[in-house]
């Protein structure tokens, strides 16, 4: 039978009712053969990354950042399981302890290992509470630990996928049974392992990569993003006020948006799915009988302009010290030095002798990059930028998204068209 992969974001298991929601979609769906990847629940990523801040930097509120984690887990519980002695409880306490027990000892020297290690229990802690629920509401599934399947090297935080292993272990592990109730497999998104055994993560947000992976792995017939949106639209509502919803795009356009920032998918997801042609549906959790959004290898062009808004940029201004030209060698140092430090590059545009890029300002990273920048160019930069790019622009567009604003850099190519601005 075919096997279909659904992944359940942070939002769609943030509280009782929404993992009562998420057994609600499944029975949808029985007896059928899904694998269900779930997230940490709402937003107890960035609470996790308080905790390993407070960890790592000894800042002295661990325990209470701890404790607000456990708060917000065990008040779904209690809702979730009136009878204290469900062994659900027992078994989220064992983790929480041995955070507790991981939390108290001495950082290592390495951020990023204990990061993983630490902020990889949200998806442990979410997904045995959501199997549990499920088994509860009469949804058979089994419990997977991905770790034993999704193989990386030891980038933690980013860590990069082992194919020729995973797929291996794929084949030969994952269960799919496929008794009464269907062949449920819950597991975790977002982690994955390495050689060693310590725990890695592969990027904020990577849930939807691991459901992509696991489809790839599985030659899975489809995959289902449930999202509380409808599906992909051609703008975030949330700065925009007439929104349409897309019904089908291809793999192309959607690598593209998800590469300028458009949240709906994280932008590794489409690549393992186009090289095997598999379907990716974006549908909602909330009204699950809508169609939502299916991306495809359908060719096919939008069919009104995208818009993708991202915020707290910063345009670094890069040229030699002593106003030569921008030639070849300064390229390579310069993307060595982006590379090293981890830094994205949104857009990039060269002159004669300055080199303007805009990427995110991330705290941790920009003020280092900066620093390393300066030893051989000349660096200046605006922060507070926006960065504005549409795709399937038309000037009405761009005039639009420019009321108010100051054009600090445009870049177009046939599609796309980039905007650097600040607000006048
Ligand atoms: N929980 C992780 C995050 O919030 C992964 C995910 O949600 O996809 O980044
Ligand atoms: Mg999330």
């Amino acid at each position: 039978m075919a096997l279909k992969i659904f992944k359940f974001g942070g939002a769609s298991v943030k509280d009782a009712d929404s993992v009562r929601n998420v057994a609600s979609v499944l029975n949808k769906f029985s007896g059928q053969q899904i694998i269900t990847v779930v997230s940490a629940m709402g937003k107890i990523t960035n609470l996790l990354e308080m905790l390993v801040d407070a960890y790592f930097y000894q800042k002295g509120d661990t325990q209470m950042v701890l404790e607000q984690i456990k708060k917000y887990h065990f008040d779904i519980l209690k809702n979730l399981f009136p009878i204290a002695s469900h062994p659900v409880y027992n078994d989220v306490n064992t983790v929480f302890l041995a955070l507790e027990n991981y939390v108290k000892g001495s950082p290592s020297h390495s951020y990023n290992k204990d990061y993983d290690q630490i902020v990889s229990q949200g998806e442990i802690i979410s997904s045995k509470i959501v199997s549990a629920y499920l088994m509860e509401a009469g949804i058979k599934n089994s419990w997977l630990d991905i770790r034993s399947i999704i193989k990386t090297d030891d980038t933690y935080r980013e860590g990069k996928v082992n194919w020729d292993l995973t797929q291996k272990l794929v084949t030969e592990r994952v269960p799919l049974s496929e008794g009464v109730g269907g062949g449920i497999t819950l597991t975790q998104g977002f982690l994955g392992q390495t050689p060693d055994g310590f725990t890695t993560t592969l990027g904020r947000e990577g849930s939807d990569y691991t459901a992509a992976i696991l489809a790839h792995c599985t030659n899975a017939e489809s995959v289902t993003i449930w999202k509380d949106v409808h599906g992909v639209m051609n703008a975030d509502p949330k700065w925009f006020d007439e929104t349409k919803l897309i019904d089908q795009m291809s793999y192309q356009d959607a690598i593209e948006l998800s590469y300028y920032g458009a949240t709906v998918i994280h932008p590794k997801t489409i690549k393992p799915l186009q090289n095997k042609k598999i379907p990716l549906y974006v549908r909602s959790f909330v009204q699950p009988d809508e169609k939502g959004t299916l991306i495809n290898d359908q060719q096919s062009q939008l069919p009104i302009p995208c818009f993708i808004f991202k915020v707290n940029q910063i345009l670094l201004s890069i040229s030699p010290k002593d106003f030569s030209f921008i030639v070849e060698e300064n390229f390579s140092d310069i993307f060595k030095i982006f590379s090293e430090h981890h830094v994205k590059i949104n857009v990039m545009q060269n002159s004669a002798i300055s080199f303007s890029v805009c990427t995110d300002n991330d705290e941790r990273k920009i003020p280092e990059l900066i620093k390393t920048l300066q030893k051989k160019f000349r660096v200046l930069y605006n922060d507070n930028m926006e960065l504005i790019t549409i795709r399937y622009y038309n000037q009405t567009t761009i005039e639009r998204v420019c009321i108010g604003k100051k054009v600090f850099l445009e870049h177009k190519s046939r599609y796309t068209v980039q905007l650097v601005v600040k607000n006048r």
